[in-house]
């Protein structure tokens, strides 16, 4: 398969998943409003709730994130940019998109933003606990 061929399957794959995360965005928010209704007075209910409320939150931010990277890729296909580093401009190899079909550079710029923002989502994840163990009840 040629390049040009495997890039136009791939258009097809991100359409799929836009639309699968569209629908796990819309699940997560309508069990975000449950948990609110639910709630109860009873302060160790609500610091759980908190909790998981914190942590939907933190799982909708990745699936937004996801999204508008798979909304950008879309409309790079548009442009006939799909494909190509933004670091660099040199073209992506296949094997990473085949791998992130959204992924806008090729992994050597990746690592280099990457270094600059240090940590990242690890980072994210662990700042929820920690804030979790310092409240005291
Ligand atoms: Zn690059």
């Amino acid at each position: 398969m040629s390049r040009k061929e495997s890039i136009k399957k791939m258009r097809e794959q991100l359409i799929r998943r836009r639309d699968a995360l569209h629908r796990a965005l819309e699940g997560d928010l309508s069990l975000l409003r449950e948990l609110h209704q639910e709630r109860t007075g009873d302060i160790l209910d609500a610091a759980a709730d908190t909790v998981q409320d914190e942590l939907n939150s933190q799982l909708i931010e990745a699936e937004s994130r996801e999204l508008s990277a798979i909304n950008n890729a879309i409309a790079r296909h548009g442009r006939g940019t799909y494909g190509d580093c933004e670091g660099c401009g040199k073209p992506i190899p296949l094997s990473r998109l085949r791998a992130i079909p959204y992924a806008n550079d090729c992994i050597d710029c990746r690592r280099k933003a990457e270094s600059r923002s240090a940590g990242g989502a690890a980072m994210m994840w662990n700042r929820v606990f920690d804030q979790v163990e310092a409240d005291p009840v």
